[in-house]
């Protein structure tokens, strides 16, 4: 059974309401603490200007890479569970949100299901997730064989400050 084994998994991170960095501080604490789950390591929290419409406040992001037993859709459920116990509030599409968790990665896994897409349709075009995983996990690759490290170097860092611990 699937379930039986570990995968690896990546989680991007973001929040721009309710204290943004507690947020997503909490989060990781949170993700270690998911059913079959454990935390592998975690990126440095960085500041972003806002995707999308610019009258909201600066996110904070980070990635966090997991061990995980759980199958793709059913750590979906849980990343899903938990926004809302972040007390998340879909207002508008790219809008301000307490939290947001993404699954960026899943092993090698390639999915297209209603539900979920992975890896992240958007990944390789944010800077806000590339540079966290290229400093968390700079020899991985995408499942088409793409290296996350010049992916990210080619983003720039011009929106994106770490923030100090
Ligand atoms: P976004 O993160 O794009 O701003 P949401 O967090 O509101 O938007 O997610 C919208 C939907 O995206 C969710 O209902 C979820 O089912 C779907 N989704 C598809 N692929 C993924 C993925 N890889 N990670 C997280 N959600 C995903
Ligand atoms: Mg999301």
């Amino acid at each position: 059974m699937a379930e039986a084994e570990w995968h690896r998994a990546y989680i991007g991170l973001g929040s721009n309401q309710q204290h943004p960095r507690e947020q997503v501080i909490q989060a990781l604490d949170a993700l270690d603490r998911l059913p079959l789950t454990r935390l592998a390591g975690a990126s440095r929290l960085y500041a972003s200007a806002p995707v999308g419409p610019q009258d909201q406040p600066d996110f904070v992001n980070a990635v966090a890479e997991l061990a995980t037993r759980l199958s793709p859709l059913a750590l979906l459920d849980q990343l899903q569970a938990l926004e809302q116990r972040h007390g998340r509030r879909r207002l508008r599409h790219w809008g301000p949100r307490t939290l947001d968790l993404d699954l960026l990665l899943y092993d090698e896994a390639v999915i297209e299901s209603p539900r979920l897409r992975v890896p992240h349709p958007e990944m390789a075009h944010r800077g806000f997730v590339l540079l966290p995983l290229a400093e968390l996990a700079p020899t991985l690759r995408l499942p088409d064989g793409r290296c996350i490290a010049p992916l990210a170097e080619a983003m720039g860092s011009d929106d994106l400050r770490p923030l100090l611990p």
